[in-house]
């Protein structure tokens, strides 16, 4: 039987992407023996209104830059496609018969997919794999928590989940966009994506 190819999925709103996210990304790439990944920025995230003054093709452009050194295709598959960026509907459009979906997501979205529009159906098309996003003195706690709903997805769906080995990073889109309003220098972002916050004059 043919070896099946492995895709793996990294979506998010990444407004802007962050060292966070490449950290991710980077384990992400070296532990599952992937043979292609799409960033795949969302239009309309189902679940938190829009933040800042990004557009659509900025985000898809901040995210070229962002993860330029690393062999990702940055895709606009949910933004062409329009409306709400359910997950459901990119990993249909991803799946086929001879490939295997592995779908990358932080602490808080993993704790949170049963809640997503039909969990039973992601879990069918993809492998889901976690990063903890957390820390410093929560980190033991959040850890419990992951490895709780690892076993819960596993119990109630069948759901396919296995955690990341990456380093902790604690930062959010959310704090660099107000550290940026502010004028704040960080060291969070890569000077590319800086260079291009400055030159649009977003999120000030
Ligand atoms: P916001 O603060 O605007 O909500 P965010 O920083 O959480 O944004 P998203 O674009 O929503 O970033 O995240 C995309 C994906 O990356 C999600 O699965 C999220 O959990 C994950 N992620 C975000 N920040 C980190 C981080 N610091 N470490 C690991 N994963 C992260």
């Amino acid at each position: 039987m043919m070896k099946k190819e492995r895709i793996g999925i990294y979506g998010g709103t990444f407004s802007p992407p962050h060292v966070g996210h490449h950290c991710a990304l980077s384990a992400f790439l070296q532990q599952e023996r992937l043979d292609h990944v799409y960033v795949i920025p969302t239009l309309q995230p189902p679940h938190k209104p829009l933040q800042g003054d990004a557009s659509p093709q900025q985000r898809l452009a901040m995210c070229r830059l962002a993860f330029a050194d690393l062999p990702i295709t940055v895709s606009d598959i949910e933004i062409k496609r329009g409306g709400k960026s359910y997950t459901v509907l990119t990993l249909e459009e991803l799946k086929r018969e001879d490939n295997t979906l592995v779908l990358l997501c932080g602490s808080d979205m993993f704790l949170s997919i049963d809640r997503w529009y039909r969990p039973e159906r992601i879990f069918a098309l993809a492998e889901i794999v976690y990063v903890q996003r957390e820390g410093g003195e929560h980190a033991e706690q959040v850890a419990q928590a992951l490895a709780a709903q690892a076993m819960r997805l596993q119990q109630q769906y069948g759901a396919v989940t296995r955690p990341l080995a990456c380093r902790a990073i604690e930062i959010s889109s959310t704090m660099l966009r107000q550290e940026l309003a502010q004028g704040n220098e960080t060291s969070f972002l890569s000077p590319s994506v800086k260079e291009y916050i400055d030159q649009c004059q977003l999120y000030t």
